[in-house]
Formats: structure tokens, C-alpha cells, sequence
């Protein structure tokens, strides 16, 4: 089967999903250009991919305009985990907006397909249980996570608006809860946190009583679930729910982690973070019959995965 190559941009190609996003599409054939701050990412976790000619790394912050020239745009660029998002909120904002608009200038100019990495968040602590797409979410406007939530809600309205308004061809997924290896171990996110502290003995961190709930889905299912929606017709635009319906409290996902590691830590309880979601579960029905995508990796199997990987990492940084 002959491909046909394509010059494509990974906007924060260099973090956790991006570098596999990049990965993936070097392997598919095609021409990589991947943009990054290195805010939460790091030039380690696409280092293999250097040696590839067909493989090109830019440091550049995505607030500031870019002018290449590109088929198609992944548009990852965003500090995803609480931690590191309101470290600077007032960018955090402005890379979701400010980037929003720059990427979709360039997708204008250059009539390039446009791929948005959006949240589950923008359904913030939800009423609806599982969340569809059509829900519209309860978010708090003002408090700590709002510059990660309305900023990314502010692009997906950006990104509907230029469909609208110039025609560009525009994929919105709405990403859930997502982990695996090349995850940073200080990212701050329950499942590497959760990971490390029992691989290195030490208490697990659960925030409020721990009945909060997630759903969690594998790396490699969700880039599996981008790459198909980047491939559908014009007139799918999403937004499409992309996570795994496995449904776990916080106790039952640190009990998963002890009994992997075979780890002597207990659980130790710390106040709850503000705003933080009760439950969250995404109804994935439009993209099993849009894609013909659910996700294989079961929540047992991906942490085993997972945490071989900080096994081995934790050894060679000591
Ligand atoms: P990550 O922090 O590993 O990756 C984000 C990348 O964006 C990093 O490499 C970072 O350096 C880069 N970046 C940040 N600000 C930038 C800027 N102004 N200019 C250029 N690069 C910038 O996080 P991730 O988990 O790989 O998330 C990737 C995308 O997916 C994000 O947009 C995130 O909001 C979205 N998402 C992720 C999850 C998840 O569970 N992993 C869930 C929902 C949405
Ligand atoms: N832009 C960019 N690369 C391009 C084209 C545009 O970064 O190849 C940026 C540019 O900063 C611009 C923004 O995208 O301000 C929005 O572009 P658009 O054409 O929608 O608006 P305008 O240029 O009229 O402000
Ligand atoms: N959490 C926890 N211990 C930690 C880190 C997070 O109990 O060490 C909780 C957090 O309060 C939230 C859930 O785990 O209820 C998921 O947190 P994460 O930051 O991974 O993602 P998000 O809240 O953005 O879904």
C-alpha cells in the first residue's frame, strides 16, 4: 500500500502524548515538525526520533506566531497536569487561547486540517454522568483550575468559529484522563504519583477521602483514537469524547498500584484541592460509531506497562 507523506506539526510534540503522537506518525511515513517550550516537556522523551531526517524539533512558544509550511496541525501545546498549570496561570490561559489563534491563523493560511487537544475538563465537576458530548458542562469561571478549563473551552470555541467563519477543517477531541510510560515522575498527576510513591516506599498521596472517581485510559489507545479522527471526512469536526469508560475512586486505583508493585506503602490523607471534580466518565458512543474506536488496554494491563517504565527510570536517575 503506498502512503502519501504528509508535513505535519505537533504543537507540544516533545511532552508525554505528543512525543508518541509524533512517534506514530514518523512511523506512518510521514514528515514530523514538533514545536515545544519545553514547559512540561522534555527534548529526552523525542530524542530517538533525531536521527530520522524526516524528524525536525523547534523550540517555540505557541503564544507567539509561526510561520512554516504544514498539511496538518495536532495542536497539543498546554501544561495538562493542576501542578504545573497554575504554576503560571495567566500563560496557561494565554497558551490555550493565544495558541489557539496562532495555530488556526496558520491552519488559514496554509489551508492545513486542524486537530485540537481538548479536556474532559470543559465539563468541569460534572452533573451529567457519563458526560456525552452534547453536555455543556459546570465550570467554575474564577477559581484554580479555570485558566486550564475556560481556556481550553475559549479554543474550542475559536476553532468552531474559524470552521464557521473561514472554512477550515477542524477535529475538537475531548481527551479524558490519560497515562503510560514517558509520563514526567514529578508531573503531579494521580496515576505517576501514585506509581512512584509505591516504587519508592514511600505514602500514597490521596486527596479528600479518595471516592473521587476517573476513568483512565491508555497512551496508546488515545493517539490510536487522534490518528482516526484526523482521518475522517470534513464533515466530522468532534467534539468527540476520546478516554477509557472504566470507571475507578481513588482508593481502588492506589489499591490497583500496590498490589502491582507488591509495595509496603500506606495511604496517607490530604485535603481535597479546590474545585476538584467528584466523578468522571466519558461516553464514548459517538466515537465507537464515528471512529470504530474504544479502547483495548485494560486499566490493569496499561498500569503493568506503566509501571515497568518508572521502574526502570527511577533506577537510572537514582
Ligand atoms: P504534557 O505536559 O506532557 O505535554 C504538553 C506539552 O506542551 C509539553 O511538552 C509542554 O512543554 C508543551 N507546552 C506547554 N506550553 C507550551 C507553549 N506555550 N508553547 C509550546 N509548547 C508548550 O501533557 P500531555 O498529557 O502530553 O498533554 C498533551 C495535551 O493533551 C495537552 O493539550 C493537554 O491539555 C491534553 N490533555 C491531556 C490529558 C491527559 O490525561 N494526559 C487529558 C486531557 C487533555
Ligand atoms: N499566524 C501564524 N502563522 C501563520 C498565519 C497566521 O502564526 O501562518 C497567526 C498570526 O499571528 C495571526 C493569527 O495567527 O495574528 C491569526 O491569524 P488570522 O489570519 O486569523 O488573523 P489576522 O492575521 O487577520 O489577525
Ligand atoms: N489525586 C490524588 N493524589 C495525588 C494526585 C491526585 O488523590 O497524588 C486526585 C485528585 O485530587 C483528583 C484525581 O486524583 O481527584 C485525579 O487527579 P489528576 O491531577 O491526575 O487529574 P484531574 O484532576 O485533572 O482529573
Amino acid at each position: 500500500m503506498s502512503i502519501v507523506s504528509k508535513r505535519i506539526l505537533v504543537t507540544g510534540g516533545a511532552g508525554f502524548l505528543g512525543s508518541h503522537l509524533c512517534e506514530r506518525l514518523l512511523e506512518a511515513g510521514h514528515d514530523v515538525l514538533c514545536v515545544d517550550n519545553y514547559f512540561t516537556g522534555r527534548r529526552a522523551n523525542v530524542a530517538h526520533l533525531l536521527d530520522s531526517d524526516r524528524f525536525e524539533l523547534m523550540r517555540h512558544d505557541v503564544t507567539f506566531p509561526l510561520y512554516v509550511e504544514v498539511d496538518e496541525i495536532y495542536n497539543l501545546a498546554c501544561p495538562a497536569s493542576p501542578v504545573h498549570y497554575q504554576h503560571d496561570p495567566v500563560q496557561t490561559t494565554k497558551t490555550s487561547v493565544h495558541g489557539a489563534i496562532n495555530v488556526l491563523g496558520l491552519a488559514k493560511r496554509t489551508r492545513a486540517k486542524i486537530f485540537q487537544a481538548s479536556t474532559s475538563e470543559v465539563y468541569g465537576d460534572p452533573s451529567v454522568h457519563p458526560q456525552p458530548e452534547e453536555y455543556w458542562g459546570n465550570v467554575n469561571p474564577i477559581g484554580i483550575r479555570s485558566c486550564y478549563d475556560e481556556g481550553k473551552r475559549c479554543a474550542e470555541t475559536l476553532f468552531f468559529d474559524y470552521h464557521r467563519q473561514h472554512g477550515l477543517e477542524i477535529k475538537v477531541a475531548r481527551i479524558f484522563n490519560t497515562y503510560g510510560p514517558r509520563m514526567h515522575p514529578a508531573d503531579g498527576r494521580v496515576v505517576s504519583n501514585f506509581i512512584v510513591q509505591a516504587l519508592k516506599g514511600e505514602p500514597i498521596t490521596i486527596y479528600g477521602e479518595g471516592l473521587q472517581t476517573r476513568s483512565f485510559c491508555y497512551r496508546d489507545d488515545l493517539v490510536e483514537g487522534f490518528i482516526r479522527l484526523m482521518a475522517t471526512g470534513a464533515e466530522v469536526t468532534g467534539p468527540i469524547n476520546l478516554g477509557n469508560p472504566g470507571e475507578f475512586t481513588m482508593i481502588e486505583l492506589a489499591e490497583a498500584v500496590i498490589d502491582l508493585t507488591g509495595s509496603a506503602s500506606q495511604l496517607t490523607f490530604l485535603p481535597l484541592p479546590a474545585d476538584d471534580p467528584k466523578q468522571r466518565q466519558p461516553d464514548i458512543t459517538k466515537a465507537r460509531e464515528v471512529l470504530g474506536w474504544e479502547p483495548k488496554v485494560n486499566l490493569r494491563d496499561g498500569l503493568t506497562h506503566t509501571i515497568a517504565y518508572f521502574d526502570q527510570l527511577l533506577k537510572e536517575i537514582g
